[in-house]
């Protein structure tokens, strides 16, 4: 029923009831006063009910007509509408999450929330009269409070960042909506503000640019953000005419402490290291992790060579101390690579390029040392290029070639193994040594597929010299540090042999002691998994390394094949005699067989049998030749 008949009907039934009543009270009275009242009453009596009713129903139409032709119904309606709406509003103003000012037109504060009271930490008595600059942080000039009041003014509204202060004293940043109340008239009677506090979100948002640039290990800026820093040290060196250098440091024989003690000591010590380096050089100084093992600073006000030496020299002797990892004490070396600007490079990534290029030359030296960037080392870095290049062209052009060197047993002088050597047939430039695009294959990744086609030949030819009925031990192959401990070795070994269907007993292959140690673990289970196909093992330039011996004790290996370093100094420096001498008894205690390499003079080769080493190979045995040139039956005769 609609409010304005039932507001009528009430009307009626009160009317109606009010009638009633008097008819009551009048008819007792009537009665008590009067004797003869009797008939007449009861007509009467009839008579006023009847008329009671009748006039209550046209009270009801009346009044209903009344009301609906006035609107008063539906104004009823709305306001018992607005009052809902308002209790609802009320609700939702005081369990909102954000937190909601109001204001009067002048800016006093007339209405806070919950929210407010919990993200401020005032009570609203201590907020209400008051006006918002009470919660100012002092972080915004006015100037942006002014933008705030002039986009109040134009639209209305304003939303926008800003940084308020708890009744604590945090100043914190809140996400806020600002808008203007008109009345009727658009006049301005109030301002409400909504408010979030974002610190939450500031705070992750934080944490992820902070991620994002520092390294997780040892909280040093990590390669982009030192890139980024570089260019700014470079920016600011130009504007002020100054200069500054790079030192990349780079860990020697890092690998070695994690394979042996495991990547968890490995991680301490990288950290150890990188607060060692920060203290050195101090706050003002950028201390990066670039990856691995390899850190960077950045040094400011640093134009010239020799003072970015002297920052050099400094990592390596504040690495000299002794690392205390848990219970370990642990040493470990560097090797520095200097890079200056403006002197070496324009830009951030150029001044980085060539900081590697110098510390690749530092490594090569010996490392535990640091070089300085020389052009050089870019013309050098250029040449790699070109030959990494010419190079997948040779191989696809076949251009390699496999030459092969004598190894003679010391007693009887019989030749008796070979050692297959690759050599590089090229069009223009002639043979060229291993020695020159090795190592550039080795960084390239070329150097895989040159060693499966070296094994694929050695393997072939040793089946042709067998079938011709040459009496011949073994065929060694070079195999690369950087293949030696990748699982598609094993694989392509087994198929090598399957395919020329060579007796594996008859192929030797070499790996230096820096592959054997480096990766340790997966070496020494490479070295497992090959013996199994029933190969031999041995490790060439023996004593160049950094064999320990109790690893070398571990290994399946058959031969040790002393450097030819040594073998050079003798018979006259009596220190290599000395090491010869204790590799030879070394590998008769392990029961291995001892080969020497670079004999070139006939005292050489007799000094060797005197100390009863095995096997030799060098110039005066015979030099590497293609197979075709191989004289079986040469046995150059000892003095003694
Ligand atoms: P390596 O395996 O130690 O080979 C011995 C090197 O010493 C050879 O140099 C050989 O020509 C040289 N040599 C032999 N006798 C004498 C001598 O009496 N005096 C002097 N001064 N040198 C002698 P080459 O052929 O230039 O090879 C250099 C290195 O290149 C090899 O050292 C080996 O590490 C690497 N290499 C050669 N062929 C291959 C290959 O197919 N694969 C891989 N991964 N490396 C190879
Ligand atoms: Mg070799
Ligand atoms: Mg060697």
């Amino acid at each position: 029923m609609s409010v304005s008949y039932r507001d009528a009907l009430r009307a009626a039934l009160l009317y109606g009831l009010l009638s009633v009543f008097w008819l009551q009270i009048s008819d007792h009275l009537l009665n008590s006063y009067f004797d003869d009242w009797g008939q007449l009453a009861q007509w009467q009596r009839i008579n006023g009910y009847l008329w009671a009713f009748i006039s209550a129903v046209l009270i009801f139409i009346a009044r209903a007509r009344l009301l609906s032709f006035m609107g008063v119904g539906a104004r009823l309606k709305h306001q018992r509408q607005d009052r809902e709406r308002l209790r609802q509003a009320a609700v939702v103003f005081d369990c909102t999450r954000e937190g909601v000012l109001v204001t009067d037109c002048r800016g006093t504060i007339v209405h806070v929330n919950r929210a407010l009271v919990e993200i401020t930490g005032y009570t609203a008595a201590e907020v209400l009269g008051h006006r918002p600059n009470m919660f100012k942080s002092g972080r915004h000039g006015p100037e942006f409070y002014q933008a705030v009041f002039k986009s109040l003014q134009e639209s209305g509204d304003w939303n926008g960042e800003i940084w308020n202060r708890r009744k604590d004293g945090e100043v914190y940043p809140q996400w806020q909506t600002v808008r203007a109340i008109t009345d009727g008239k658009g006049q301005v009677t109030h301002y409400v503000a909504v408010f979030t506090d974002i610190s939450a979100i500031k705070k992750s948002q934080t944490e992820l640019t902070r991620l994002a640039h520092h390294d997780a290990l040892t909280d040093l800026p990590n390669r982009l953000l030192f890139t980024d820093r570089t260019e700014q040290a470079l920016a600011s060196a130009l504007r002020h005419s100054s200069g500054c250098a790079l030192l990349m440091i780079d860990l020697d024989h890092f690998k070695i402490v994690n394979d042996s003690l495991g990547h968890n000591i490995g991680d301490l010590l990288l950290k150890r290291v990188a607060d060692r380096l920060q203290r050195l050089f101090g706050k003002g100084f950028t201390v990066a992790r670039l990856g691995g093992d390899e850190f960077a600073v950045l040094v400011d006000n640093c134009p010239r060579t020799a003072e970015a030496a002297l920052a050099a020299q400094q990592v390596l002797e504040v690495m000299k101390g002794v690392f205390e990892v848990e219970k370990h004490q642990l040493f470990i070396s560097a090797s520095v690579g200097i890079s200056v600007f403006p002197r070496d490079a324009l830009n951030a990534e150029q001044l980085l390029r060539n900081a590697d290029s110098a510390l690749y030359k530092a490594k090569k030296a010996g490392r535990e040392g640091y070089a300085v960037y020389t052009e050089e080392l870019t013309t050098h870095a250029q040449y790699r290029v070109e030959v990494a290049n010419d190079l997948r062209r040779a191989l696809e052009q076949q251009e390699l070639r496999v030459y092969y060197q004598p190894v003679h047993d010391l007693k009887t002088c019989q030749l008796i193994g070979v050692e297959a050597l690759v050599r590089w047939q090229h069009p223009v430039r002639g043979l060229i040594s291993p020695g020159e695009f090795i190592p550039i294959a080795e960084r390239t990744g070329l150097i895989a597929e040159i060693d499966a086609w070296v094994l694929e030949q050695a393997c072939w030819q040793m089946g042709q010299w067998q079938s011709a009925g040459v009496e011949l031990s073994f065929v060694a192959v070079n195999i690369s540090s950087r293949l030696f401990a990748r699982p598609e070795l094993f694989t392509l070994v087994s198929t090598v042999l399957a395919d020329t269907g060579l007796d594996p007993a008859l192929l030797e292959l070499e790996v230096t002691e820096s592959a054997v140690m480096d990766d340790s673990q997966a070496a020494l289970e490479q070295m497992h998994r090959l013996r199994t196909l029933g190969l031999r093992l041995a490790i060439d330039d023996f004593g160049t390394g950094f064999s320990s011996l109790l690893r070398l004790k571990q290994l399946p290996v058959q031969k040790l094949k002393i450097d030819q370093g040594f073998v050079a100094g003798l018979p006259a420096d009596n220190d290599d005699v000395a090491i010869v001498r204790a590799v030879i008894a070394l590998s008769q205690s392990m029961g291995l067989a001892v080969q020497a390499e670079g004999i070139e003079h006939v005292e050489q080769a007799q000094l060797l049998l005197d100390l009863t080493c095995d096997l030799g190979q060098g110039y005066w045995f015979g030099r590497p030749m293609p197979a075709s040139e191989l004289d079986w039956q040469r046995a150059p005769a000892m003095h003694g």
